[in-house]
């Protein structure tokens, strides 16, 4: 008997931890990222006992008998991965922690709360003496969780329960509707303690410099995602919905999100946390079809195998694959790989019903620009031979990636759109260490990874922070919290404290609870702060 990782797998490897016969895998040592999409337990060891369910943190693990429908395959999937990739011997290193300080030796800010900003709370609390202060721009805690995270993934926001254990914990301070750079500088924050970790994601999308790009009918992933997700600052987003095919370029596990949801019965996405005005609009939504854009082949796709398996599910959707050669090839000695391919043979051989929406897969075709008079009406295409074609639509959506907005006074490289560092601690310009100021998560290591990967850098950098903090490079005199506070205040800013985020979450889940839903968001900052003082 053996247990098994399903699709919403996060990845922060909680339940490796707890494997007393180390059968997950692939497993890094403390502070170290793989590459692989998730976490599989191998058949062949598991023995059985139970130990990762409970650790989990987004109940992705089942007993083999009581794996859902739809995630059946999955069996297949966690024992195939160790065909091609056998355990490698041994634990994984285990993890030391620092030794609890003298209290007000160490005063650490987290600028930013999404998942980053938690694991790195997390890691920072653990040590009894730490005192941090966690700084976030919106009124809302969870970053990307609550904003990325697509609204019919409501396994994987389950691990805001992990997270919240660390921005309750006694010695974290939350400081959220505080923008620094807006309403604190880097250098007031930096005089106030004796650290400053930035975890401030990437949230602008990348631009493809084609012509047309900017046309109206033409939006970035993170526009559409943000919308869907009732973030304020798209809340007001309008998006061409009354044709009937849309265009997203590039492949990854945001395009297959953005498909999804597009496509997915509107009663059903009302029964989750999408953004109510999102619901109204896709309800009257025409989209039939939806292309997906991939410049490269299959065995080169971004999204992953779990989230590829599952449009295999959706009511009413065909998946059609164009484009991309499905036949074994040699080289082909990568399990996730392999499983691609092997599913879109399948999508492949399924035969379309005339009534049913569709997904189309495009392999190997290049966006040339962007067509319209006045707005989008289709994208021009090229294949690898010079066949040049017109995809028409009226909706076209870039998601080939993010990239981070530079944080006024700290480093910042243009050429990655990171900020530069080793292990964590920031570069200064002249490529000198910068003790004191460190950096974590997607402005640090770039827009890849799931939710967990985020664990593994936050050690990382939180690990560098102690090597700094024992080498005595952190005692400068620091300011007191409350004159930070006092300044906050003579600048009229009211930061928002972890009762006052439960208050919102209260009322979110209250107006939801209304509708049958898990919560009905606040999409506007001042709804926010008003439940915020209720
Ligand atoms: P991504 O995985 O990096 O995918 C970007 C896509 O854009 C790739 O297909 C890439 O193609 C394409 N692209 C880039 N530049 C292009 C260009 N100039 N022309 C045409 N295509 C171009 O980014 P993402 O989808 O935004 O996801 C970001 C991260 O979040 C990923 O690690 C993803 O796994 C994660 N995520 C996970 C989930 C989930 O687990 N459910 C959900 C959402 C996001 P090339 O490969 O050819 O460059």
């Amino acid at each position: 008997m053996t247990y098994v990782i399903t699709q919403s797998c996060c990845k922060d490897a909680s339940c490796v931890a707890v494997c007393p016969v180390d059968c997950i895998g692939p497993a890094g040592a403390p502070g170290e990222s793989t590459d692989s999409e998730m976490l599989y337990i191998d058949p062949a060891a598991c023995i059985d006992c139970g130990a990762c369910v409970q650790e989990c943190p987004v109940g992705a693990i089942y007993h083999e008998d009581e794996v859902p429908l739809g995630q059946q395959r999955f069996l297949d999937i966690n024992a195939r991965y160790f065909q091609l990739h056998p355990l490698a011997a041994g634990p994984p290193a285990p993890r030391r922690d620092h030794a609890p300080v003298r209290p007000g030796s160490l005063r650490v800010a987290i600028v930013g709360a999404g998942p980053a900003g938690c694991y790195t709370a997390g890691e920072l609390t653990r040590i009894g003496g730490v005192q941090v202060a966690m700084f976030e721009r919106l009124p809302t805690p969870y970053g990307l969780l609550r904003a990325g995270v697509a609204p019919d993934h409501q396994h994987t926001k389950a691990i805001a329960d992990l997270f919240d254990t660390a921005l309750s914990h006694p010695q974290l301070q939350c400081h959220f509707n505080v923008e620094v750079g807006r309403d604190l500088t880097h250098h007031e924050l930096l005089a106030h303690h004796h650290a400053v970790i930035y975890a401030t994601g990437a949230s602008l999308s990348r631009d493809l410099g084609l012509p047309g790009e900017h046309l109206p009918g033409s939006h970035t992933a993170a526009e559409f995602v943000g919308w869907y997700n009732g973030h304020p600052d798209h809340a007001d987003a309008e998006f061409a919905l009354s044709g009937q095919r849309a265009v997203i370029i590039g492949n990854g596990n945001v395009a297959l999100d953005i498909a999804r949801i597009m496509l997915t019965e509107s009663d059903e996405l009302a029964r989750t946390d999408i953004a109510q005005h999102a619901v109204d609009a896709l309800s009257t939504s025409a989209i039939r079809e939806v292309v997906i854009l991939a410049r490269r082949g299959l065995r080169d796709a971004a999204f992953s195998v779990g989230e590829f398996l599952a449009l295999g599910d959706l009511d009413g959707v065909d998946v059609i694959i164009e484009g991309a050669d499905l036949r074994d090839d040699a080289g082909d000695d990568d399990a996730e790989t392999a499983l691609k391919l092997d599913i879109a043979r399948e999508f492949a051989q399924r035969t379309p019903t005339s009534t049913h929406k569709r997904i189309v897969f495009r392999f190997l075709t290049t966006p040339v620009e962007v067509i319209g008079d006045g707005r989008v009406a289709g994208l021009h295409v090229r294949t690898p031979d010079g066949h040049a074609t017109v995809i028409e639509a009226s909706l076209l959506l870039r998601s080939i990636g993010y990239r981070s907005t530079p944080i006024p006074g700290v480093p910042f490289d243009p050429a990655s759109d990171r900020v530069p560092h080793d292990n964590g601690r920031v570069h200064d310009r002249d490529g000198h260490p910068a003790p004191g100021i460190y950096v974590t998560g997607w402005v640090k290591r770039g827009p890849r990874g799931v939710i967990g990967t985020n664990r593994a850098c936050a050690e990382q950098t939180v690990a560098q922070l102690w090597t700094d903090f024992d080498n005595g490079l952190l005692t400068q005199d620091i300011g007191e919290p409350t004159a930070l506070a006092d300044l906050l205040a003579e600048r009229g800013v009211h930061p928002l404290a972890w009762q006052d985020w439960c208050a919102i979450d209260t009322a979110e889940r209250q107006r939801g609870l209304d509708r049958f839903r898990p919560r009905d968001k606040f999409v506007r900052i001042a709804d926010a702060l008003a439940a915020a003082k209720k």
